[in-house]
């Protein structure tokens, strides 16, 4: 993929997600991975009018290949992510409303709807650490092992996937499982789905073939 595609796919990535609601002025951020390069939102770009040139490429090592922008202060955390896994080609993150305030309060977000488990099952929330630091990049990276998402504490959410599409999906689906636990709660407490439960719907997905669709799409339920 050429690197102006790459920027442009991220920087409309960026704008989805701002339109969604997720990225708010110009918090979070978005990247994605193509062979050696990443490309990543720049520092302090306002996302809802993310530009092509608002976006930087880098080597896998932080080195900047293109554009005139400062990457996000979270490059480390998205270079480690890419270093960690072969399959996640995106990384998303946000500081989407009801998943910030999820990660204020709870130390994991349990499984109450069975799409969760498209994320990789209960959601972990990383401990705090101050923002752009090697050790919060450190603790966010266990908090998604075997995971396609994560909260950190106080501060927001990260979303990983095979596809830039996919992370975005993924930091969506997040947002509204933290809503619904949060409106699930409102209402007394709310039923987690047993272990039990949580295998039949794997074994479901798999035998009807949902393993690779997203949730949203299903249209028989
Ligand atoms: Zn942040």
């Amino acid at each position: 993929m050429s690197s102006l595609v790459l920027r442009e796919e991220v920087a409309s990535a960026a704008r989805r997600l701002a339109h969604e609601g997720l990225l708010v002025g110009t918090s979070g951020n978005v990247s994605c991975r193509s062979a050696d390069v990443v490309a990543v939102t720049a520092s302090g770009v306002t996302l809802a009018g993310c530009r092509p040139e608002d976006v930087t490429v880098v080597s896998l090592t932080g080195e900047v290949v293109e554009g005139e922008l400062r990457p996000t202060s979270e490059l480390s955390l998205h270079l480690g992510l890419y270093a960690d896994t072969d399959t996640a080609t995106a990384v998303v993150h946000t500081h989407a409303p009801w998943s910030t305030a999820i990660a204020c309060v709870l130390e994991e977000l349990p499984v109450l709807h069975y799409q969760q488990l498209l994320l990789g099952g209960t959601v972990r929330v990383a401990p705090y650490a101050t923002f752009g630091t090697p050790e919060l990049a450190i603790l966010v990276r266990e908090a998604l092992t075997g995971r396609q998402a994560a909260l950190m504490a106080n501060h927001g959410s990260v979303s990983i996937g095979a596809t830039l599409e996919a992370a975005v999906e993924n930091a969506l689906l997040l947002e509204w499982l933290a809503a619904l636990h949060h409106r699930a709660s409102a209402l007394g407490t709310p039923r987690v789905l047993t272990a039990a439960e949580q295998e039949d719907v794997v074994l479901a997905a798999l035998s009807r073939g949902y393993g690779t669709v997203h949730p949203h799409k299903e249209t028989d339920e």
